[in-house]
């Protein structure tokens, strides 16, 4: 039909296009450094009988999530999920529901009526709200100034917003229209998240298959040292000092790796500027094999202060964890400046560890082994209000055949949403293009 496409980097935003091209008759070649694929969305087994994702890993919005969609409409395949259960709030040393539905927040305990109510008005309105520019650039703190909100539901607020955006109470920066437009897709969804069933190593083993069913190659181990890029076209790829051609290139690897393969100078000035304005995410995550049964709770748990979300994920899917253990996993999203800092670490950890004990008694004697994770890197962007899909880099690059896909780019959505969400654009825009040649 045509060329091949290459396709640098095997995680979501390079499996995703890749899978979507070879659906509709391209040929991929996938070139991953590592000896695995799924990028920051890795699963493995880590310890015998126990699947292990890389952090706490949810599709936001159940089947009407991005890569269940995707499977659906171009795979032409059905993913299992499972639904999370009632979400749970650890707050002040108490248990509570976390309300993450409008009946829910109707239902709650951490409200009185006049608070359900004014909240109740505030997110129905939301349903309402065009996500345009003038939304995307307010600040959440902005949007909810007049809403007469009081301190107690703004609290509730901040809580859903640090575990829609994976934020640190950072609602004076985070977009209201990323915020809302994630408030949307969840009530019309009907449902906050899912797992996907054998984990989400099952989600890459069906990607990989499926591009490799399709004529398609994936090969690991392999880095990519350089983009040859001439009269401002894409003339191919060095790898290991050999040149491969190619007319079309995705580069699936965060914006801020870009620069590494590719002379920056070849770029215009606004492109740079806004490569460098991108934020990732960050955070300390620590999965727990655990003895015995610690807890029966299916849905996501929160903590206020410190905030942290996580989940036991074997009570989802018990293949997750040998029969009478489970699998749990907890993430602390945190400032750039913390994670860089070695003593600060090892103190939230530990911190950690204490709090867990209270949370849950005896936790700590339950604990067969654990992976504490400093990570740099969650989410490649964060939705900040300088950050947002219009502010962020376009899948189509401003060079002839080079385009991106990946969680720092300009696909809609927050956290791995904006990955899935910006291969999809990148594989459709890729098509049209070529297309139209
Ligand atoms: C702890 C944690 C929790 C998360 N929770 C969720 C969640 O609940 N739901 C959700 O949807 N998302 C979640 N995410 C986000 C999601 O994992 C990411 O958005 C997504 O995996 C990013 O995919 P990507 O392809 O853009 O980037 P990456 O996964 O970083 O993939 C880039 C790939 O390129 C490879 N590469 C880089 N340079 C080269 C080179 N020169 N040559 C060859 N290969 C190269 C890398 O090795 C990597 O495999 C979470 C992330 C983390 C870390």
């Amino acid at each position: 039909m045509t060329d091949e496409i290459i396709i640098v980097g095997g995680g979501f935003g390079g499996l995703l296009s890749g899978a979507i091209l070879s659906a509709h008759g391209y040929k991929v070649k996938i070139y991953e450094k590592k000896p695995i694929l799924g990028g920051r969305a890795n699963s493995i087994e880590y310890k015998p009988g126990y699947i292990v994702d890389y952090g706490i890993h949810a599709i936001r919005f159940s089947k009407k999530g991005v890569i269940p969609t995707i499977f659906k409409k171009h795979l032409k395949r059905k993913l299992k999920l499972v639904d999370y259960g009632e979400g749970k709030l650890f707050m002040n040393n108490e248990w509570h529901d976390l309300p993450l539905s409008i009946s829910a927040i109707q239902n709650t305990n951490l409200l009185d009526d006049d608070e359900k109510n004014a909240l109740t008005q505030v997110l129905a309105g939301a349903l309402s709200i065009k996500i345009n520019d003038e939304i995307l650039d307010l600040s959440i703190k902005d949007w909810l100034k007049d809403k007469n909100l009081t301190d107690n539901t703004l609290k509730l607020i901040t809580v859903i917003t640090n575990l829609l955006c994976v934020s640190h109470n950072e609602i004076e920066k985070l977009s209201a229209g990323e915020f809302l437009d994630g408030v949307k897709k969840a009530i019309s969804a009907g449902k906050g998240s899912s797992y996907p069933i054998g984990g989400w190593k099952f989600i890459i083993e069906e990607l990989s298959n499926f591009i490799k069913e399709n004529g398609g190659a994936i090969n690991l181990k392999t880095p990519v040292d350089k983009v040859v890029v001439a009269n401002n076209k894409i003339e191919g790829i060095y790898i290991k000092g050999e040149k491969i051609d190619c007319k079309t290139l995705i580069l699936a690897i965060p914006i801020r790796d870009v620069f590494n393969l590719i002379d920056k100078t070849l770029f215009p000035k606004e492109f740079i500027e806004k490569a460098e304005n991108t934020t990732p995410t960050c955070g300390i995550s620590i999965d727990f094999g655990l003895k015995g049964t610690v807890s029966d709770i299916d849905g996501l748990i929160t903590t206020y202060k410190p905030f942290t979300m996580s989940c036991f994920t074997s009570n989802l899917d018990p293949s997750t964890a040998p029969e009478g253990e489970q699998l749990y996993t907890l993430l602390q999203p945190l400032p750039q400046s913390i994670i860089n800092n070695k003593s600060e670490t090892e103190k939230i950890i530990k911190n950690i560890y204490e709090m867990l004990n209270s949370m849950f008694p005896g936790f700590n004697d339950k604990v067969l082994w654990k992976r504490p994770i400093v990570m740099p890197i969650v989410d490649g962007s964060t939705v900040y209000v300088t950050t947002h899909r219009n502010k962020r880099i376009s899948v189509k690059s401003p060079i002839d055949g080079l385009y991106f896909s990946g969680d720092s780019y300009n696909g809609p959505g927050i956290g791995g949403d904006i990955a899935h969400a910006s291969a999809l654009l990148c594989a459709e825009t890729i098509m049209s293009d070529l297309q139209e040649q």
